[in-house]
């Protein structure tokens, strides 16, 4: 168990984590025998709960209570952990800042001597849950990644950081952003704590049809890399030549090697380039298919059926109909401009050229990740699974350089923000398990990246890695 209330508060108050904080929580099961007894967690806020609003940074639902707790909610206070309040985040997960949304910034706690404006963004859209972490409030938290919004926030506060496999955890209950990438991820500073969570966690649910059954679950192999057959045995490590962005940072390029050179002198790994054209192309591909599947998701917040309705002095019905005025006053300009672009590609101009080009494009992108691997990608039958270079996990870079500051962010062209995310996309749109390990120094950190469904390969050659 990690601080007091008072402590988190007061905390709280500097950093601007929480948009709520229990008053009253129940203590964690003392019991030596309930899975996470005596941890308290905090849990990002589009996850919904009973017990207080649950709101996605917005003010369209600011008013918003769910009448029921989310799969995730359930199962961790199932376990005995102790949930003490919901985080700030980028407005409906649309981001990487955690400066976007209706309540304010989040200020990077790793750079706390920086005044104001001059401040680091802690990363997002997760950035609530990645700084109560980091600031030891809470012994993890809980985030959702669609595109990077656990391992960026993760990376940036020198934290772990795991998005697990597509389909893994359940996303009952979890607010629809584009729900064919959207994944429930646990942030934490010990790997053990972490691993306890996700085992928790990872369970079929009926209520989410994109859960894996328990048959696909059983399917997949699992090698346990400490066992007898594997010992002694280096793991081969592929490093997709498409990560040598022009926009890598000298001092990333520079960690990146003493890491792999650290793992290759400890005899651990052998290291093969190899190559995933398509990541080339999955940033463009990401924002044609998450805006495409935002713009429908959010269609109803239409002001009548729950959340924030502008009151009627405020509205010219005469020019435009309420709901259209609640959506623009309910909704802040990036959630705007998403669903704008979204509609686009959706609309009978942009499907064939954009939606359906970049489903394509993503199609390419997991039959070539299933090429590199050694195992087999669980959706895929074993009859049809063939792979050319045959390597165990791959390790890239979270990120291109250090957080921006909040001025500088904020004055960024859009697109270019967009950048940020560009080492995080292929894992999301693959559906890979992938976590953000820290190495080298303040808000630098690393993707150990496994097939599809070798979630505790990765969490356990991340182990091996610490
Ligand atoms: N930054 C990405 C986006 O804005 C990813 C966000 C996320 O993972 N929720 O879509």
């Amino acid at each position: 168990m990690k601080a007091n209330i008072t402590q988190v508060r007061s905390v709280n108050k500097r950093f601007n984590i929480f948009t709520s904080l229990r008053t009253n929580p129940t203590p964690p099961d003392p019991s030596p025998y309930a899975p996470l007894g005596n941890t308290t967690y905090a849990i990002k806020d589009n996850f919904a709960t009973r017990k207080e609003p649950t709101t996605c940074s917005s003010k369209m639902l600011e008013p918003y209570i769910s009448p029921f707790d989310a799969t995730v909610v359930t199962l961790l206070d199932q376990s005995g952990s102790s949930c003490i309040g919901k985080t700030n985040m980028d407005e409906f997960a649309m981001g990487n800042s955690t400066i976007s949304g209706h309540f304010g910034p989040t200020l990077n706690p790793v750079y706390p001597q920086a005044q104001d404006l001059e401040q680091r963004i802690v990363g997002g859209s997760s950035g609530g849950s990645a700084a109560a972490v980091a600031l030891d409030l809470v012994d993890y938290s809980i985030g959702s990644d669609t595109g990077g919004s656990v391992r960026l926030p993760a990376c940036y506060t020198n934290i772990y950081g795991f998005k697990p496999t597509y389909g893994r955890i359940s996303r009952w209950g979890l607010v629809a952003y584009s729900q064919s990438l959207d994944t429930v991820g646990v942030m934490s500073k010990d790997l053990n704590t972490l691993w306890k969570v996700f085992t928790s966690l990872d369970l079929s649910d009926s209520k989410d049809p994109s859960c894996l059954s328990d048959s696909t679950r059983e399917s997949i192999a699992i090698e346990r890399l400490n066992s007898k057959k594997n010992v002694g045995k280096k793991f081969k490590v592929g490093i997709p030549v498409e990560y040598q962005l022009a926009e890598l940072g000298d001092d990333v390029k520079s960690s990146w090697k003493t890491l792999l050179n650290k793992l290759q002198a400890s005899k651990l790994i052998e290291v093969y380039p190899v190559s995933v054209p398509s990541i080339k192309y999955a940033l463009p591909t990401y924002y044609t298919l998450c805006t495409a599947e935002a713009s429908s998701n959010l269609s109803r917040y239409d002001g009548i059926r729950y959340g924030y309705r502008v009151k009627e002095d405020e509205c010219n019905t005469k020019i435009e109909p309420e709901f259209i005025t609640t959506r623009n006053l309910g909704f802040g300009a990036e959630v705007r401009r998403r669903i704008i672009l979204g509609n686009y590609a959706l609309s009978s101009y942009g499907y064939d050229s954009h939606f359906m080009k970049a489903t394509g494009v993503r199609g390419m992108l997991i039959d070539e990740f299933n090429q590199i691997f050694k195992d087999r990608n669980c959706l895929v039958q074993k009859k049809h699974f063939q792979s050319t270079a045959g390597v165990d996990m791959l390790i890239v870079p979270t990120t291109v350089s250090e957080p921006p500051s909040i001025k500088d962010f904020s004055k960024m062209d859009t697109v270019k923000s967009y950048m940020n995310d560009v080492c995080t996309i292929p894992m999301s749109l693959a559906g890979l398990p992938a976590i953000s390990i820290p190495y080298g120094g303040n808000s630098m950190g690393f993707q150990l990246v496994g097939q599809h469904g070798q979630d505790y390969k990765v969490l356990e050659f991340a182990r091996l890695v610490e």
